[in-house]
């Protein structure tokens, strides 16, 4: 059968069987995602992981650990799990996982996850944080060509910082962008036209060329061509650095120069995570914003995929996961 004729088939049904079948469909395709948090033990028991303590590749069965297979590494005498220093070592409930990494990539509030899956908001919290802290890293590459930036702005949030757990609060409040004030968060998006973006912090109030620096000052390159606003911190940025640069002022209704420089780009982006954080999750807490800025970053890099085997994928070969999430 092919899929037009399985497409057909499905047209065909009455609307009370085609939503029957798209729910086993779902169910099938949750199997499957969590056949993937297996491959990792798969991979280890036919001898391709490495000790996570000394990297050596000489180690044995030993038993069971909560009925993940335990290993005795034969150089350094340690035991571990495929999980150990994963951000899954020590997670209970590890069969609620695949369901849970769904949700979470529709980008749905810890309310609503927790009432799909009868999880504590304790619980949905932690995970959520330990995965995106293991994925912050993943393929940061060079800007090639022409390179978008721009800031834009948050409400500084306090609200659930002490409770560890984010609070409906300004739901969809927009900060206006005229009179900065050091009340409201920067954020700086860049992108170039590959697909590598990235999403940082830029501090409180107007953005200083320092910020910009550091954000994307190492992933500049001889090919990289700035398309910025007129702020002048740009413009200090871009002559540091030699780099070819094209202000578009929008106040002089400069949208497009000679059909390819321009913003917009990352003005989408500005208008897609303002809309993900401030109305899909309520608004976040400031102390929490990189993180959530971070797992942004991995979903638009990795939308056009299979976006839970890209996470599990990515997360789960960082091992100093768990140290780095305990140490935060
Ligand atoms: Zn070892």
């Amino acid at each position: 059968m092919d899929r037009l004729a399985i497409e057909s088939y499905f047209e065909s049904l009455p609307k009370f069987d085609q939503d029957s079948l798209l729910t086993s469909l779902s169910n099938i395709k949750t199997k499957s995602d969590f056949q993937l948090l297996e491959i990792r033990e798969t991979q280890f028991n036919e001898k391709q992981g490495v000790c996570p303590n000394c990297s050596s590749i000489k180690y044995v069965k030993m038993g069971k650990d909560k009925g993940v297979q335990r290993y005795k590494c034969k150089s350094c005498n340690g035991t571990f799990t495929p999980y150990t220093g994963t951000w899954m070592a020590h997670i209970h409930h590890k069969d609620k996982l695949p369901a849970y990494l769904k949700l979470m990539g529709q980008g749905l509030s810890l309310d609503k996850i927790c009432k799909e899956l009868s999880i504590n908001k304790k619980t949905a919290f932690d995970w959520r944080h330990k995965i995106i802290n293991s994925i912050k890293d993943v393929e940061h590459g060079e800007f090639i060509g022409i390179t978008e930036s721009d800031e834009t702005f948050f409400l500084h949030s306090k609200k659930g910082s002490d409770s560890l757990l984010e609070k409906p609060r300004k739901r969809g409040k927009e900060v206006a962008t005229r009179g900065i004030s050091k009340e409201q968060v920067a954020v700086i998006v860049s992108t170039d036209r590959k697909g590598s973006v990235s999403i940082d912090i830029a501090g409180f109030g107007r953005m200083s060329k320092a910020a910009i620096e550091k954000s994307i000052g190492n992933k500049i390159g001889k090919q990289t061509i700035l398309c910025t606003d007129g702020l002048v911190s740009y413009k200090g940025f871009a002559l540091d650095n030699s780099l070819e640069h094209h202000v578009l002022r929008a106040d002089l209704k400069q949208f497009v120069k000679q059909g390819k420089y321009h913003i917009q780009h990352v003005n989408s982006l500005h208008s897609r995570l303002k809309k993900w954080i401030n109305k899909d999750l309520y608004g976040v807490a400031t102390k929490y914003l990189q993180n959530y800025l971070n797992w942004f970053r991995f979903k638009e890099k990795f939308k056009n995929r299979s976006y839970i085997k890209e996470v599990i994928t990515a997360s789960l070969t960082n091992t100093k996961a768990r140290e780095e999430y305990l140490c935060s």
